[in-house]
């Protein structure tokens, strides 16, 4: 069994026992595997072991493996920053975008999206612990923004995503993700339907999993150390 094979199943071992606390089924919960700085090659090890859903930050590196790998039935996912230079790239190669954080980004990926495609999944990201993260909406914004992006044809807005500041121990990981379920929940209550609560890495997915995350992003305890940093 390769490194990849077996750390795929610590990880879903790691979902399941999480879920069991949380009386969660396990199939609520998605695994996406977080493929950035790693090979096409170190993929399709994780595709072997029966891993399908993947997620990428950087526009090019993410189209190098997208081509390399276009025989097979895998789901990519963009997680990164996204650059409204990018947007065409990303509506056209991607089924996920869990970054979205202002309209004019979500205007375009709507407008680009190829007819010939079912509408682009996307998460809205939420910055829910302030200074700590650069990126996402803040939440005074997030039913405005919702309310806008929901109404985009070719775009689906399926939830909400976060990252917050690392926090050592359960208890203090799971206030920022407690605090995205109840956000969603408010913005259900203005009349949409969102489900999807993308939140949880590798050092924070148990106490995501607790506060109803329905997809873990998980990279480092599934590929390794990345060789640079988050910022290239
Ligand atoms: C890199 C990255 C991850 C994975 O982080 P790990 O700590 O390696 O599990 C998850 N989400 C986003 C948005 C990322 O950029």
């Amino acid at each position: 069994m390769t490194a990849i094979t077996s750390n795929l199943q610590a990880v879903n071992h790691v979902i399941a026992q999480a879920a069991h606390i949380a009386h969660r089924r396990q199939e609520s919960i998605e695994l996406l595997a977080v493929s950035k700085g790693f090979s096409a090659a170190a993929v399709c090890e994780a595709y072997q072991a029966g891993q399908r859903a993947f997620g990428e930050s950087y526009i090019q590196e993410a189209l190098d493996k997208i081509e390399l790998l276009r025989d097979l039935p895998l789901q990519w996912h963009f997680i990164g920053p996204v650059q409204s230079n990018k947007t065409r790239a990303i509506a056209t190669h991607f089924a996920w975008v869990h970054s979205v954080d202002r309209l004019k980004i979500a205007e375009r990926l709507s407008t680009q999206r190829p007819t010939s495609l079912p509408p682009l999944n996307v998460c809205i990201q939420v910055n829910v612990s302030g200074e700590g993260s650069k990126s996402g909406v803040a939440p005074d914004g997030l039913v405005e923004l919702a309310q806008a992006v929901s109404s985009l044809p070719q775009l689906k807005l399926c939830g909400l995503m976060a990252i917050p500041a690392p926090a050592e121990g359960l208890e203090a990981q799971r206030i920022p993700f407690f605090k995205l379920r109840a956000l969603m929940e408010q913005i259900n209550m203005q009349g949409l339907a969102l489900d999807t609560l993308s939140m949880g890495m590798s050092h924070d997915l148990s106490a995501a999993i607790l506060e109803g995350a329905t997809i873990v992003r998980v990279g480092t305890a599934i590929f390794g150390e990345r060789n640079y940093g988050e910022n290239q």
